[in-house]
């Protein structure tokens, strides 16, 4: 069995997939789970023997003219190519829902060709939108697209991968991805990939909710894993990459186990508290603050995603449970702050007899009973919060 978790260990590159592995809790080491029972394992058709010469992006978009009356023409390229640049690339996509079609019309803004394939059939969707939809894998290969773009799950990709017939691409064909994690599809793609294909590790960090208005100025995350010097597959890694440059995005290269560290402490942190605040089904009041309307926004965002991307940010980010650790505590110290004090001042009342302003002067007789009562409080307080052992005894 491979198990996904295995690709945090094995570092091929020399990556700190190790390290990483010797800090996660002990939980994360007792199970293992197999990752390939969250996906249908996709067969792999034997492979054909010698790679078709290369098509032109521009005959995918013909074909669209001469397909049919009723299709709508392809998403209009608002920046393509200057003439006499290198051809317009073909870019495959797998996985072809939320994330794979808002990143389609990016690659289409700038000229290029999209080919889709995905689990579900999206053949409506495509033949409207100037894409085409093979609904196997394989048929997506066989066409040999510049760049294989994965988009699907986090907790799919494993088997995804698995299943590219890289016998059918051809042999300097880069094979980039999307994943809101990076250490796991970047060895994971080293395990897999023949050693002739590129590897280059993407995380557009933004999506439909956040980049509808454009993408400008948004940080779109890259590690160069894998791009051979000599040949044609720097220039296709360098035009591919362009794509967001050109979309005005702003270029953070950086090693996927540094993306990781920094994304446990800011992604899945937001996306953490938007799912902790929508728990709470917060609704809009006539005296919202501005800080009150983030926070309702925040929520809608994390609602736009999947619970699989959540749990993929969780489960295949060696950092992400530390993160949650954390939280947890930074909670139950905010709540200490506030109900040490609130014991501080009840101790003063009852033990050391301090008036509080305010409060009426309380004689003998009264002044025990209220003794019990305010105990009986602290005690009522402390199981209603489950203020900890620890704490309590910290306020004491
Ligand atoms: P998602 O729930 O993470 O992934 C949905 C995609 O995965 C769909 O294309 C779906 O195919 C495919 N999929 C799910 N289970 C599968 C299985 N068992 N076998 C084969 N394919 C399977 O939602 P998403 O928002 O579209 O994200 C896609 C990728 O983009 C993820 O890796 C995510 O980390 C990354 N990403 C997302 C965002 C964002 O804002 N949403 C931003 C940056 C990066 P079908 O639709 O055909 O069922």
């Amino acid at each position: 069995m491979a198990s996904s978790l295995r690709h945090f260990a094995h570092s091929p590159a020399g990556g700190s997939g190790s390290t990483a592995v010797a800090s996660t809790p002990s939980l994360l080491r007792r199970f293992s789970p197999d990752f390939c029972t969250f996906a249908d394992l996709r067969p792999i058709r034997p492979v054909a023997a010698t790679p078709k010469p290369a098509r032109p992006a521009e005959q995918e978009q013909e074909q669209y003219a001469a397909a049919g009356t009723d299709e709508e023409p392809p998403v209009p390229a608002t920046n393509p190519p200057e003439p006499g640049a290198a051809p317009a690339l073909r870019v495959g996509i797998i996985g072809f829902g939320n994330f794979g079609q808002f990143i389609a019309r990016g690659i289409q803004r700038q000229g290029h060709a999209v080919l889709a394939s995905s689990r579900s059939d999206y053949s409506d969707y495509c033949s409207a939108h100037g894409i085409r939809f093979f609904r196997s894998l394989d048929a997506l290969c066989e066409e040999q697209p510049d760049v294989l773009l994965v988009c699907s799950s986090i907790l799919s990709t494993e088997s995804v991968v698995r299943a590219i017939p890289f016998g059918k691409l051809r042999p300097d064909t880069i094979v980039a991805d999307v994943l809101s994690v990076k250490q796991f599809p970047r060895n994971l793609l080293l395990e897999i990939l023949p050693p002739e294909f590129g590897i280059v590790c993407t995380h557009p960090m933004f999506g439909p909710e956040s980049g509808k208005h454009g993408w400008n100025a948004l940080p779109f995350v890259y590690d160069k894993v894998r791009i051979a010097e000599e040949g044609d597959q720097k220039a296709k890694c360098e035009q591919f990459l362009s794509i967001f440059e050109r979309e005005g995005c702003r270029m953070e290269e950086m090693s996927c186990a540094e993306h990781d560290r920094h994304a446990a402490g800011s992604q899945f942190i937001t996306h953490t508290i938007g799912r902790v605040l929508a728990q709470l089904d917060l609704k809009s009041t006539p005296i919202n603050t501005k800080g009150y309307e983030t926070l309702l926004q925040l929520t809608k965002n994390t609602a736009s995603d999947s619970f699989d991307l959540y749990y993929g940010l969780f489960m295949y980010n060696v950092n992400a449970t530390e993160q949650m650790e954390k939280l947890d505590r930074a909670f139950e110290q905010v709540k200490q702050m506030l109900y040490g004090r609130l014991h501080d001042v009840l101790r003063k009342q009852i033990v050391e007899r301090v008036p509080v302003p305010g409060a009426p002067s309380l004689r003998p007789r009264e002044a025990r009973n209220n003794c019990a009562e305010e105990t009986n409080h602290i005690s009522q307080v402390a199981d209603v919060h489950t203020f900890s052992q620890a704490a309590f005894s910290t306020a004491k």
